[in-house]
């Protein structure tokens, strides 16, 4: 589904990202964890082009870009077979829980109207949330506004659906709904990254749990290699540290 070799990015001479590799397949939940400023929010905005990458080589579906050369053009395929769950939801606060859904169809990609309406309640539907169809973000919880997020993503039925950190910013008795309706996404076969703290939910739903620090993947494997059976020090501190 995705490959992405020797990818590099540095805000001014702050090298943040300094050589990641990653394979993600089609299905597959791949989840990404490490400590604090190591890169990982920064690796997922340049999965769908929000950060503009300096280097590396992008294989996404059939499409392949150099991403120390790419144009608008391609910046917009990479960004239209991208979606992205944000940790402080982002939705419109002047739009309805059904416009904020409609709206990624409506305007970029100019699905009809009635279409999208469609869409939008048949998504609402899966996250639980169709019957707030109507009201705005600011009458809905953090957690029924993360739900919403999700929706929007879903939507836009993308190849790569992106998750950064989406339950960090809800009280704790809200975290499982969200949590829930990612693991109904896993199971539907959705490819999916995520960048988490949730080490139980990493452990539980990844095909593939991915260590990074200080811009590189340290390690990566399925769940059991890296939370039962770390090779590197850095993980094994990491892992001790947040258990
Ligand atoms: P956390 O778990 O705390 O969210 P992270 O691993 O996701 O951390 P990033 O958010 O990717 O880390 O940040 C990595 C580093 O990049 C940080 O030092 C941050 O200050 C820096 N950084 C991120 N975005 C920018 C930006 N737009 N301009 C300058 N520096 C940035």
């Amino acid at each position: 589904q995705a490959q992405i070799r020797g990818l590099q990015k540095s805000f001014g001479k702050n090298e943040i990202l300094k050589n990641v590799d990653l394979t993600i397949h089609k299905g597959e939940v791949v989840c990404i964890i490490g400590p604090s400023g190591s890169g990982k929010t920064t690796f997922l905005r340049c999965l769908n082009l929000l950060e503009r990458p300096d280097a590396g080589i992008y294989a996404l579906g059939d499409l392949h870009y150099d991403l120390s050369r790419i144009g608008t053009h391609q910046s917009r395929e990479i960004a239209r077979k991208t979606a992205m769950v944000f940790q402080s939801y982002e939705l419109f606060s002047h739009m309805t829980v059904l416009q904020n859904v409609m709206e990624g169809l409506v305007t970029p990609r100019k699905v009809p109207k009635k279409l999208a309406e469609k869409v939008a309640y048949s998504v609402l539907e899966k996250v639980g949330m169709a019957d707030k169809a109507g009201m705005y973000p600011s009458q809905l919880s953090g957690g029924q506004q993360q739900r919403v997020g999700i929706a929007r993503a879903m939507a836009l039925s993308p190849d790569l659906l992106l998750f950064d950190e989406p339950t960090s910013a809800l009280d704790p008795e809200l975290v499982g709904d969200v949590l829930n309706v990612m693991r109904q996404l896993a199971d539907s076969g959705q490819t999916m990254v995520i960048v988490t703290h949730e080490m139980q939910f990493a452990q539980e739903v990844a095909d593939k749990v991915v260590f990074m620090a200080d811009g590189i993947v340290i390690e990566s494997g399925t769940p059991s290699e890296v939370f039962d059976d770390p090779k590197e020090v850095r993980t094994k501190q990491f892992l001790t540290q947040v258990r």
